[in-house]
């Protein structure tokens, strides 16, 4: 083994190119191989700063196959970069396997900190940043989802979740369902083109997101429980959300069962107030 390999785990921008330090710029420059997740999006920032070192694939579908080789690397001697496809390798992908594994092989490992769409996405919702927990991306089957926020419910944290756009709109009716009234935002595109940062109580976001096509990457955060319990929703809060859903082309039967999920009010009550009763 030799005592100058090391594996570099470097942080590379979530969209803007622009967000990279000097360090990750000189690590990349100087290493002997960079092991990207997506090597087409690191050729990218590659060229940008015309770096010319070799890249090798190291995602979640050959890192059974690649991980020992790429110790073996660095415990010959050689300084070996990680970047994933955005952000700080090991946060919701591979990096934190091949980490543990040279770790676990007694090998070095320098960490250069830079972004991460979590702490980003947190500080531009504006929610409370005194505690937050990060629950990576929610099962997507509705059982599972409605399990996993019942254990965060009493937690005194903003939840900060990853998402993939189409599913955003369920997901947070999902959430409106077991933790009704919380504040919530979605932040998309962050440091891109199209960034965006949308709040309001947490059903009325589902309500609002469900008539609208996302694209690009999106982050969910909701806020921690309120103060005396969840804000009630009167009936004009839910006739402004069923008139959002209709008026983006949902059935009348559709929107009251949304809505009735999202508030938690009975679905009879929700019909009685879209016929106008
Ligand atoms: N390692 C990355 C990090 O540190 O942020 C995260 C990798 S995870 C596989 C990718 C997820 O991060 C996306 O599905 C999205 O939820 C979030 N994400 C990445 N870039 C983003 C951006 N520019 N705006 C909003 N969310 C982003």
């Amino acid at each position: 083994m030799s005592d100058s390999g090391v594996l570099i785990v470097c942080a590379t921008p979530i969209g803007n190119l622009g967000d990279v330090t000097f360090r990750v710029l000189d690590a990349l420059r100087d290493a002997d191989i960079i092991e990207a997740e997506d090597t087409r999006v690191t050729r990218k920032l590659l060229a940008r700063y015309d770096i010319h070192t070799p890249l090798e694939a190291y995602h979640a579908r050959n890192l059974e196959v690649r991980t020992p080789v790429v110790v073996e690397r660095v415990a010959r001697g050689q300084r070996v970069a990680l970047a994933s496809d955005a952000g700080t390798p090991g946060i919701s992908d591979p990096g934190a396997h091949l980490v543990d594994a040279c770790l676990e092989a007694g090998l070095r490992v320098e960490v250069l900190p830079g972004a991460s769409a979590i702490i980003s996405a947190l500080v531009a919702s504006g929610l409370p940043t005194y505690a937050f927990y990060f629950g990576g991306f929610l099962p997507r089957k509705a059982g599972e989802r409605t399990r996993e926020l019942e254990k965060l419910a009493a937690l005194d944290a903003t939840l900060v979740f990853y998402e993939s756009p189409r599913r955003t709109a369920a997901t947070l009716a999902g959430i409106a369902s077991v933790l009704p009234g919380r504040r919530a935002a979605m932040a998309r595109e962050l440091t891109k083109v199209f960034e965006e940062v949308t709040r309001d109580e947490v059903g009325a976001l589902a309500a609002s997101l469900a008539t609208r096509e996302l694209k690009g990457e999106v982050v969910l955060l909701v806020g921690p429980p309120l103060p005396g319990g969840p804000a009630e929703v009167d009936d004009s809060d839910i006739r402004a959300r069923l008139g959002t859903l209709m008026a983006g082309g949902a059935s009348r039967k559709d929107a009251v069962k949304l809505v009735a999920e999202q508030t938690g009010t009975a679905r009879n009550d929700v019909y009685r107030i879209a016929l106008g009763d």
